[in-house]
């Protein structure tokens, strides 16, 4: 395995292997780009079936934290770390503390926070050996959970997508389908709900979809059918890829706007959706409330009220994206990617 010719090999600035034979830790750091600012990105602890397939996820989420982090207008780079582990069997006090020694070697060109396997808790023993740590609990106005603040973004996300592909601006009746009604799922399903949406809701939890559909008076289908949902809007609240080739076709709502991370299968799925009259609100663009709420929390500044219109503003950079899509016949996506390299590019002239 070598790294300069992997696929997913992007320019990035620095890749580290960290091992302690101790613990047990063997990971790896990926910064991508610092050029807005030192690199922020989860940790993710998942028992990789290979170093090969670790390092792959932690080229392409690294690479994704940039384009995130440079669209949500924040000084921030994009970077991101994988411990090679099982989190239910291996996470220990001192695998944590192991990986805290890693990141703080880097002296603050990584910043770590909470990612799929780590915990909030987890950061907190985290914390103890680096002062590197985003997501951490803030004292007051805070709980440490960023999925409200994602739903946030998805909701204002959601209605611009709305307002644009189905020229509306009032919720009231829009029937919206949600995949997914865990932690960021249930809050937009409140956030629709008070807006006057009506809901299709499903979910592999079954009781947890019941649960909600009862609390807000939703529909609620098998998972599988949640993709012929005779609906306006589909919100992917669960998993990546869920945009694939069949999906794509089987649609009936004219405004995708969710949550789940990696969304489209392959690039050529924004393409077909565009040429169905789908408009896909890009996903990276749409959830991006956690991270500009960990942002903040590295403000002297921070309130609550300052992060949640910083997060609203999550429907401006949209509108731009919409704009610009139509004007240069190019799909969301195709453009998200765009605006956020000429933000990361312009911040290295400023720097040079
Ligand atoms: P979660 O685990 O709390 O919720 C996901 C829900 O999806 C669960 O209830 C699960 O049972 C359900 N699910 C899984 N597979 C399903 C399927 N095939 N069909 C229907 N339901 C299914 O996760 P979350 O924190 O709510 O995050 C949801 C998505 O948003 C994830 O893709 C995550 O990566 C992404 N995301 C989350 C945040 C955040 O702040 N939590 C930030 C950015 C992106």
């Amino acid at each position: 395995m070598t790294l300069f010719d992997h696929p997913d090999f992007d320019h990035h600035e620095q890749v580290v292997f960290g091992c302690d034979e101790a613990s047990g830790l063997r990971a790896i750091v990926a910064i991508h780009n610092t050029h807005r600012g030192p690199s922020l990105g989860g940790l993710r602890i998942f028992p990789y079936a290979s170093e090969e397939q670790a390092l792959t996820d932690v080229l392409r989420l690294s690479r994704g934290m940039t384009y995130k982090s440079a669209l949500a207008g924040l000084d921030l780079g994009g970077g991101k770390a994988v411990i090679i582990a099982d989190p239910k069997r291996d996470k220990t006090p001192a695998l944590l503390e192991a990986m805290g020694r890693l990141v703080d070697s880097l002296g603050g060109r990584y910043i770590t926070a909470e990612d799929s396997g780590s915990s909030e808790e987890d950061m907190q023993i985290i914390a103890g050996t680096t002062r590197h740590v985003g997501g951490l609990c803030r004292e007051g106005d805070h709980s440490g959970d960023p999925s409200p603040f994602t739903a946030w973004g998805v909701f204002h996300a959601l209605r611009c997508a709305v307002y644009h592909g189905l020229e509306r601006d009032d919720l009231r009746g829009l029937r919206v389908a949600i995949q997914g009604v865990g932690n960021v799922g249930a809050h937009l399903a409140h956030h629709l709900h008070d807006a006057g949406a009506r809901l299709v809701l499903t979910d592999i939890d079954t009781q947890a979809a019941d649960r909600l559909a009862r609390e807000l008076d939703a529909q609620v289908v098998a998972p599988d059918a949640i993709f012929d949902a005779d609906v306006d809007v589909f919100a992917p609240c669960a998993m990546g890829a869920v945009l694939d080739a069949s999906v794509a076709e089987r649609l009936k709502a004219r405004v995708i706007a969710g949550a789940a991370n990696n969304q489209l299968a392959t690039p050529g799925i924004g393409q077909r959706l565009q040429e169905r009259g789908i408009l896909y609100a890009p996903d990276y663009v749409a959830n991006a409330g956690g991270v500009i709420e960990i942002a903040w929390q590295r403000r002297e500044d921070y309130s609550r009220d300052k992060v949640m219109a910083h997060i609203a503003g999550i429907a401006q950079t949209l509108d731009e994206i919409f704009v610009r899509a139509r004007q240069e016949r190019r799909t969301p996506a195709e453009v998200a990617d765009r605006i956020a390299e000429e933000r990361f590019a312009a911040h290295r002239r400023h720097a040079a």
